[in-house]
Parts: structure tokens; C-alpha cells; sequence
């Protein structure tokens, strides 16, 4: 059979390495991993699959542009997924140049190696190529108490990470309408579950707890967003790529708001099963309010149903188990914890 090759950028990261572990899994693939290893970025996310014959990995930054085109003319990939991205909040609102240049310029260099490779393509090679843009639902700026965004939501991105978002879907749609590039975007809300670098919600909460130290919450933890376990989005990504229709966005969620106090609580209340700690009875106790987020939007929430209509996609998980499996797993992997973290104090 001959294999299908696919371009995942970013394929190195939380999200990106379950694309690559998930399109391994299925055999009708070879994978090229095009990414940086930013603090983000790490080979030991992709755990077995690092090894097998059909992973190619390119340690190339996507704004290197003669890096770009020599993969794509070296590899001829049938599709492009990309998710690399700088993609922490809290680290654009204090350095914004590094997301502009990876999230903004990065996607325009990937866009036009994809075009030339694609104007190069005939028949059914032609016909068959796809670029998958994966994005988030930050774009949309914040939601009040009520409502969803679905994918004709207006774009009002409020901090500097989702701007540079923002931006890439724009170009990516551009070249759609401008040029006929092949595209599929997809807007997902916020994901969790194993290898998430240890700064995003819930492994900050986990590893704070396991420790015994105060763990923070901003404001008064009331703020609403809506949890994708990260397998089901690989999932839905792959449905997309095979399904979509060129030219669409798909929103991918789960029906799952949270607030983050929530979160913490029930996370707090695994740690009190699943550990014993003879000075902290109650994890909860550690919860400690800290100076909200500047410009922190209020809630997320998707609307899923063109993906579950015309795809016919459905999350295989529901969220207290895969919450569970994902405490168990950061209390198995410490030594990935430990790793990762000394890993992005050698980049800082
Ligand atoms: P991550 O930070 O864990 O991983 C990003 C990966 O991209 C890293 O491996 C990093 O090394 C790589 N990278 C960054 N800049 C690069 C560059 N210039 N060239 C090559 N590689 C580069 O991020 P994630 O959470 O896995 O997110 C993946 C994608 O999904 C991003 O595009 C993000 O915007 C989007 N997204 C994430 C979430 C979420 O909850 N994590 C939600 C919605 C959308």
C-alpha cells in the first residue's frame, strides 16, 4: 500500500504530538514533524512513535523559509496540518514578538512553500491536497453568561496571543479565495490531558498540589472555558482532513463549560484519592486567589454542531474520566515533568 505522507508542524507539542502519535497509530500514514523544539517543544512527547520508520522529524523553525521549501520539495506531503504556534497566554501579554513572528509570519512562510508545492501538483495529487490550519476559539474574543460561538462568530480577539491567531486563520482563508489553496481551519476550545507543558491550568494545578504549594487561581476563578480532551481533538482533526469541505472552518468542542474553580476543586478532590500526603489532608486547602490576568475574557463556550452534523464526529471521552486518567498520568510521568521543565530553563 503506498503511504500517505502528511506534514504536521508543531508536531512536538502537547496537541501536535497526539496528530502524530494518533496518524502513526493508523498505518495508511508517514509522518514529517516540522518544529522548532521551542521551551514548548520536546521530543519526549512523542514518546514510542519517536522511533518508528515512517516519523520523520525536521527540527526547522516555520519562518525559515528556504528550511520550509526544502521539506516540501524533499518530501512531497499529501497534506499539511499545522499547529505550530507559540501558544501561551501569559507569555504574550509579556513578549508579544515571539508569537508574531512564529504565529503570524510562520504561517505566511508555510502558506506560500504549501502553494508552490500544490501549483506543482496535477490530477488526483492535486485534487486530494489539503491544509489543515488548526486555531483556537480565543479568536472570537469573550463570551457573556450566555451563548456559543459558532463558526460565523465575529472575530475579536483580545489578547496578543489570539491576535496573531486571528491574523493566521485570516491569511489562511486568504489564500483560499486569492489563490485556490485547499484549506481546512478549525477552531477548538481549550484542551487537556497528557504532555501539556506544565504551565497551562490544570498540570500547573496538578504538580502545585502534588507538592504541597499554594495553588493559584486568578480573579475569583468564575471564568467559564470549555474542556477538549486532547485525544478527542486529534480525533476530530483527522475527521476534518478526511471529511471537510475545502474552503470550511469546523468549531470543535465537546459541550463541556467549567469554570477554572471548578476545575481546581475536582482536580483537588482526585489528588485527595489518588495521593497520600500526611500534611495535606485536603489539597483544596492550597487554592490561593491571585491578581486576575490583565484583559482575562470571561467565557468560552463551542458550538459543535457542524462538526457532529456534517461530519458526523463525536468525542469518544467524557470529561471526569479523561480528568482522572490525566491526574493519574502526571502523577506516573513525573520524571517528563521534571525533564520538561529543565528543558525550557535551558532555552531561558
Ligand atoms: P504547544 O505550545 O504545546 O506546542 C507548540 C509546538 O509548536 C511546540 O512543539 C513548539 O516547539 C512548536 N513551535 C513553536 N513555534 C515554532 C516555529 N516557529 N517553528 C516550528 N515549530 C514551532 O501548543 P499546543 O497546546 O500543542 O497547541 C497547538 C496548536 O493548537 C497551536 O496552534 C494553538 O494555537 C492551538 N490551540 C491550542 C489549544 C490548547 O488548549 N492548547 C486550544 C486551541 C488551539
Amino acid at each position: 500500500m503506498i503511504k500517505k505522507t502528511i506534514l504536521v508542524t508543531g508536531g512536538a507539542g502537547f496537541i501536535g504530538s497526539a496528530v502524530v502519535r494518533s496518524l502513526l497509530s493508523e498505518g495508511q500514514y508517514n509522518v514529517v514533524n516540522v518544529d522548532k523544539l521551542t521551551y514548548a517543544g520536546n521530543r519526549l512527547n512523542l514518546g514510542a512513535v519517536n522511533d518508528s520508520p515512517r516519523h520523520i522529524f525536521e527540527q526547522v523553525d516555520i519562518a525559515d523559509a528556504a528550511q520550509v521549501a526544502r521539506i516540501f520539495a524533499q518530501h512531497k506531503p499529501c497534506a499539511v496540518m499545522h499547529l505550530a504556534a507559540e501558544s501561551h497566554v501569559d507569555r504574550s501579554i509579556e513578549g508579544p514578538g515571539a508569537f508574531v513572528t512564529s504565529n503570524v509570519i510562520g504561517t505566511f512562510v508555510l502558506l506560500e512553500a504549501a502553494r508552490k508545492h500544490w501549483d506543482s501538483l496535477q490530477g488526483e495529487d492535486k485534487e486530494a491536497f489539503r491544509f489543515l490550519h488548526v486555531s483556537t476559539d480565543e479568536v472570537f474574543g469573550t463570551l457573556g453568561d450566555t451563548g456559543f460561538f459558532t463558526e460565523n462568530s465575529p472575530y475579536q480577539p483580545s489578547s496578543p496571543y489570539s491576535a496573531t491567531k486571528a491574523a493566521s486563520d485570516h491569511l489562511v482563508r486568504a489564500w483560499h479565495h486569492t489563490y485556490g489553496l485547499p484549506i481546512l481551519l478549525t477552531n477548538c476550545s481549550n484542551n487537556y490531558g497528557p504532555y501539556q507543558f506544565p504551565e497551562k491550568l490544570i498540570p500547573v494545578v496538578i504538580l502545585k498540589a502534588l507538592q504541597g504549594k499554594n495553588i493559584p487561581v486568578y480573579g475569583n476563578g468564575k471564568n467559564v472555558r470549555d474542556w477538549l480532551f486532547v485525544e478527542d481533538h486529534a480525533d476530530a482533526l483527522l475527521t476534518v482532513l478526511n471529511k471537510g469541505t475545502v474552503g470550511e472552518s469546523y468549531n470543535i468542542g465537546t459541550r463541556n463549560e467549567q469554570n477554572n474553580l471548578e476545575i481546581v476543586q475536582k482536580i483537588c478532590t482526585l489528588m485527595d484519592d489518588l495521593v497520600v500526603n500526611p500534611v495535606v489532608k485536603k489539597h483544596e486547602s492550597l487554592v490561593s486567589f491571585v491578581k486576575d490576568r490583565p484583559g482575562h475574557d470571561w467565557r468560552y463556550a463551542i458550538d459543535p454542531q457542524k462538526l457532529e452534523n456534517e461530519l458526523g464526529w463525536k468525542p469518544k471521552e467524557n470529561f471526569d474520566s479523561a480528568l482522572r486518567k490525566t491526574v493519574a498520568w502526571y502523577l506516573d510521568n513525573q520524571d517528563w515533568c521534571q525533564k520538561v521543565i529543565e528543558t525550557q530553563r535551558i532555552h531561558a
